[in-house]
């Protein structure tokens, strides 16, 4: 399923099969030379199927169009080694770009979160290779397809002219595509419409040094200083109204500090302690009800609010028997 946006911009809707993100927006842009598809999907067959239609349909092939990747989340960057060809440039940001040329070790990440976040002792058993950012991933890629971009770097494409707005927080180098002639902001999940974009630490929870919900509400305000009319972002509907889209985003990770402070009390607790009552949008009435997958992504996000609250020196954290503490 396709729609034209724009002269030469088409956004392509990506099922993303029993997932709740429902489907990935991918963005193609007809260029002179070569053209350009912005993110791709999970590698999964319903995922290459309509990626291949869309193709036929809006009539261009993998051989004179490059890709841009906005962050290293597998319904992002997951199709990017079956679309490309040998001439194929994958443009991305350093992270991204080490992550798909599997640079990264996934089960000591997974292994620790599911540790130090607290999760094994409450009975979490997923085996890390089921878990989707894993399972569906993209084939390697060669790192000599890879041009890593910087923030500022500029691509061109026909009448479009990109520029890449560094933008970390919800990936450690999310990378969002602006268009200061067409007003145009490519926001991939640093800010979407009617979901929030999840917030997670991105080291070993225990060695967290970065802030990353400060980055985060950082980068939502380099947005925020930008003149934009169109917003398309990487999941649900193009958004009108970017600028009141960033205040409710930055009223929701307040009211979620809020939260994880109630929750916490005078209590000493680990994040998934913490997760587990925390007040989610999910349309499932407890905790065990959670898929394993969704009992990962809230605690993530848990461990990124309780280590902003310990960087600001509002909590305080202890490793005990390998497993994280927070208290205030
Ligand atoms: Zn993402
Ligand atoms: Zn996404």
């Amino acid at each position: 399923m396709y729609q034209q946006v724009r002269k030469d911009l088409f956004k392509i809707e990506i099922p993303l099969p029993r997932n709740p993100l429902r489907a990935l927006n991918a963005y193609f842009i007809r260029g002179k030379d070569r053209n350009l598809l912005i993110d791709t999907g999970f590698n999964q067959e319903e995922c290459r199927q309509a990626m291949d239609q869309a193709m036929e349909k809006i009539g261009f092939s993998m051989d004179d169009t490059d890709i841009f990747v906005t962050h290293c989340h597998s319904d992002h960057a997951g199709l990017a080694g079956y679309l490309s060809k040998p001439q194929t440039r994958i443009f991305t940001g350093y992270y991204t770009a080490q992550e798909i040329s599997s640079k990264h070790d996934f089960f000591e990440y997974f292994n620790n979160l599911v540790r130090q976040g607290g999760l094994l002792d409450m009975g979490l058993t997923q085996n890390p290779a089921t878990h989707p950012g894993y399972r569906y991933r993209t084939d390697e890629i060669d790192e000599t397809n890879i041009s890593v971009v910087q923030d500022g770097t500029v691509i061109t494409v026909g009448d479009y002219s990109l520029t890449c707005i560094l933008t970390n927080g919800h990936a450690p180098d999310h990378i969002c595509l602006y268009d200061g002639h067409h007003k145009i902001l490519f926001s991939g999940d640093h800010i979407l419409g009617t979901i929030t974009p999840n917030n997670t630490t991105w080291e070993i929870p225990w060695e967290v040094k970065t802030d990353y919900l400060d980055e985060y509400l950082k980068s939502l305000s380099k947005i925020e200083a930008l003149d934009i009319e169109l917003t398309l972002p990487g999941h649900r509907d193009i958004i009108a109204d970017c600028y009141q889209r960033i205040k409710g985003l930055r009223a929701h990770h307040d009211n979620r500090l809020d939260n994880v402070l109630v929750v916490l009390g005078n209590k000493s607790m680990t994040a998934a302690q913490v997760a587990s009552q925390m007040k989610w949008d999910l349309n499932i009435k407890n905790w065990d009800e959670f898929p394993a997958a969704q009992k990962l992504f809230a605690t993530g996000e848990a461990l990124s609010h309780l280590s902003h609250l310990v960087c600001k020196g509002i909590l305080q954290k202890e490793l005990c028997d390998g497993v994280i503490y927070y208290h205030k």
